[in-house]
């Protein structure tokens, strides 16, 4: 009797494990090529769908030390606090850490070299890589990031 409990237990679990896993899915977002295209512009495309790289000292936000949060450009998904970002003289936007669950990581053999891509964990677009050179005194991370891949909002303010 204990053991088709348990199975029973164990089913439920099982199957509410999966619902779940469904609206995650569903909930994700499921735009196709052509509507990115439609929606970002051709250099957010470049960068975040494409994964290119906007030329250092080019962008809006690698010297903008203003109290807010960074932004997906594609989706508004909350990628960057303004007390991680930090002056590191390469030419983009330097954070020392991700605000947690917000990015993914993906393993980049391109050009010949061994990075750490880091990509919006809602919508994969591409955000840039992070390395090991970071302050020491706090992470020791360096999120290297594109500034046509983010958006800032100043502190009080929303997305809409
Ligand atoms: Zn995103």
């Amino acid at each position: 009797m204990k053991k088709i409990i348990a199975l029973i237990l164990v089913t439920t679990f099982q199957s509410c494990y999966s619902q779940k896993k469904e609206e995650t899915k569903t909930k994700g977002i499921a735009k196709t090529e052509e509507d990115w295209k439609k929606e970002l512009t051709p250099e957010q495309y470049r960068v975040l769908r494409e994964k290119g790289t906007e030329r250092a000292f080019t962008g809006e936000y690698w010297d903008h030390f203003e109290k807010g949060n960074y932004v997906c450009a594609a989706c508004n998904n909350v990628l960057f606090k303004s007390e991680t970002k930090f002056e590191s003289d390469c030419g983009w936007p330097s954070f020392d850490k991700a605000v947690e669950g917000s990015v993914k990581y993906n393993e980049d053999y391109s050009f010949g070299m061994v990075r750490t891509e880091v990509v919006c964990a809602k919508c994969d677009g591409h955000l840039g890589h992070v390395f090991d050179d970071g302050p020491q005194e706090t992470t020791g991370k360096r999120f290297c990031t594109n500034s046509v891949s983010i958006k800032f909002i100043a502190e009080g303010k929303t997305t809409n």
